[in-house]
């Protein structure tokens, strides 16, 4: 009897601890489910991950063709009449816009959207074509700047210049007048020394400011 006692005892613990790893092995099942399935909606919810995974091709295709249709549009306004070069002096970097140019200062290939034209600190600085300040301020990666709106929606724009800026937000400007001084205050751009960085675009459209000074 006692031994019948025992052994049942016995077999009754092993019931139950194999009914606890059970629920302990059902648990963990559950557990190792839900953690993948919320990894799944994670990538998902990603748009980039879900967006390649399902449409590669076309949008592929958008991202390059945009760019390319934004920098050449077949219909340009009627430039201003008189236009001249901002400064008299060596062109150091070309205006890039559909190839990526190599960044002495910074290391890399990226696009440019202007041109860069050496000349002596100091040199002056003229605005390009009659118009009117839009805005002169000092950017983070460009320096000081100034910005002149033109007829058409033409806008040109001086980078790199010195602190002495010659004009302010409101004056009215013509082709020749001086804006300005040549400097070095473009961080993204230490390495060519001083220079002017210049820029044209009409309507919000980047230009190759030698098709504009042409
Ligand atoms: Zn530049």
């Amino acid at each position: 009897m006692q031994k019948k006692n025992s052994s049942g005892n016995v077999s009754g613990k092993g019931y139950y601890i194999a009914l606890v790893l059970c629920a302990v092995a059902i648990g963990l099942a559950g557990f190792l489910y839900y953690r993948n399935a919320g990894v799944k909606d994670v990538i998902l919810q990603n748009p980039t991950q879900s967006v390649v995974g399902t449409q590669p091709n076309s949008d592929v295709q958008a991202v390059a063709t945009q760019p390319n249709e934004q920098a050449q549009p077949t219909t340009l306004p009627q430039k201003p009449s008189k236009v001249q070069a901002p400064v008299e002096g060596k062109t150091v970097a070309e205006y890039s816009m559909d190839a990526l140019s190599y960044n002495q200062t910074t290391r890399d290939w990226r696009v440019h959207d202007g041109v860069d034209i050496a000349a002596e600190a100091g040199t002056s600085v003229s605005a390009a074509a009659d118009g009117e300040v839009y805005t002169v301020y000092e950017d983070e990666a460009m320096g000081m700047t100034v910005v002149i709106r033109h007829d058409e929606g033409y806008t040109t724009k001086y980078a790199c210049l010195s602190q002495e800026v010659a004009v302010k937000a409101g004056d009215a400007v013509t082709a020749g007048q001086k804006i300005g001084t040549v400097g070095d205050t473009a961080l993204l751009e230490s390495q060519l020394g001083a220079h002017v960085h210049f820029s044209v675009s009409c309507n919000g459209t980047v230009l190759d400011p030698a098709d504009f000074l042409s």
